[in-house]
């Protein structure tokens, strides 16, 4: 039997036309596939402007700078996530810090999002920036989180990663109501993908313009945003901020046009398999991610806890039976507070007791688009033989 990963793309036959198209023509970069692409997830979600770039960990990067995040600030984020929502900040020169998680959903806990806002203003230690992450592809609390963000005078970076495709309050994540800036990923596990990719959205003309402008290195060939009165000539560009490079090929833009036309074809599969799992495991001692009635997620994982007092075995136990039968299980994610690098910046074990209890119990299955009923039933098995 051969195994079954945690995640996989599909890429079909016009996935594969879009970008010999792109390969054929003269634009390999910096050519119109990319505007294509940024309308088109900008249509999506309903917002006003998109600007795609290199991946979603640059997308963070930019997200921060653009909000002028810098040193003796702060960014609070989850624990439970990937590194690149934390080391954002870091590329900035500005502190992290994190929010405990809510035990149920394994997102931001708001709770302890206000206690911890209302001790900051206190010692006049509050952050910049909050970035909440979408676990899973389930949308954080972002009325009560944007909330607090307005009452504090904080910008809100949604690290939406997993979330492309899902809605919260009826409304595609990433149309910006509730956040300065989304951030999506597209790395091939992701819900679509175009090889590595992101993209950040916002409905602010002045981020986009700021935005647009450090992706390709600080530079501009918009008159009006120049330093001189009137450009010395066609040729003329200034460049005006420290930025990068971080720009999206045409090739993985055009893959990812064709991607996301197939978008909610993809989420309505994922979120058909994840019921199934949900009702196959209802009579195991595992607990499944609760679902908020506000949100409907992409499922980008289908994460659950293991109810080790009843299981009697640990967490490597379980995950070594998987592996051994060929499922390619994976855990997400270890407490990114508990890594060497932010424990050398004074982090500690028990700090975010909520997240490392999480954490010990945590075991994602497979899902993505192609996975199959009966490669499900073999997953289903193997975690009912690895339970007992
Ligand atoms: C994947 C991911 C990122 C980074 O995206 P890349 O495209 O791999 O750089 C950031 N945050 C979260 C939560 C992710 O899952």
């Amino acid at each position: 039997m051969s195994l079954i990963p945690y995640g996989r793309q599909d890429i079909d036959d016009a996935d594969v036309a879009a970008v010999l198209d792109v390969l054929r023509s003269d634009w390999l970069t910096q050519g119109p596939a990319i505007a294509r692409f940024e309308r088109a997830m900008a249509d999506y979600c309903g917002a006003k402007y998109a600007v795609a770039v290199s991946n979603g960990t640059a997308a963070l990067h930019l997200a921060c700078l653009a909000l002028n995040l810098g040193p003796q600030q702060r960014l609070w984020t989850s624990p439970i996530t990937f590194v690149a929502s934390a080391n954002c900040a870091r590329y900035c020169g500005a502190e992290v810090d994190f929010v405990d998680i809510e035990p149920r959903t394994y997102n931001m806990n708001v709770e302890a999002l206000t206690r911890k806002l209302e001790d900051a203003a206190r010692s006049d230690n509050l952050p910049t920036v909050l970035v909440p992450v979408h676990f899973a592809g389930q949308a954080c609390d972002m009325q009560a989180i944007s909330l607090l963000a307005k009452k504090y005078d904080i910008r809100v970076i949604e690290d939406a990663s997993h979330a492309v495709g899902a809605s919260y309050r009826g409304q595609p994540v990433g149309s910006g109501n509730h956040a300065d800036i989304s951030v999506f990923s597209f790395h091939p596990v992701k819900i679509m993908t175009t090889g590595e990719g992101g993209m950040l959205l916002t409905n602010n003309a002045e981020l986009y313009e700021k935005l647009m402008c450090l992706r390709t290195h600080g530079i501009t060939r918009e008159p009006s945003r120049m330093v001189a009165d009137v450009p010395e000539g066609g040729w003329y560009y200034e460049q005006i901020d420290l930025g990068f490079n971080y720009r999206l090929t045409d090739l993985q833009a055009a893959l990812g046009t064709s991607q996301l036309r197939r978008l909610d074809r993809f989420v309505a599969r994922r979120r058909q398999l994840a019921a199934r799992y949900d009702r196959m495991l209802a009579d195991l001692p595992v607990t499944p991610q609760w679902q908020h009635p506000d949100t409907n997620s992409s499922y980008h994982l289908y994460a659950l806890r293991l109810n080790l007092e009843r299981i009697g075995k640990n967490r490597q136990q379980v995950y070594n039976a998987m592996r051994n039968a060929d499922i390619g299980v994976q855990v997400h994610y270890i407490p990114v507070h508990r890594q060497p690098y932010y424990r050398s910046l004074g982090f500690r074990d028990g700090d975010f007791p909520l997240a490392e209890r999480y954490y010990s119990e945590a075991l994602t299955l497979p899902l993505y688009y192609t996975l199959t009923e009966s490669e499900q039933d073999r997953v289903v098995e193997a975690l009912r033989q690895a339970l007992t």
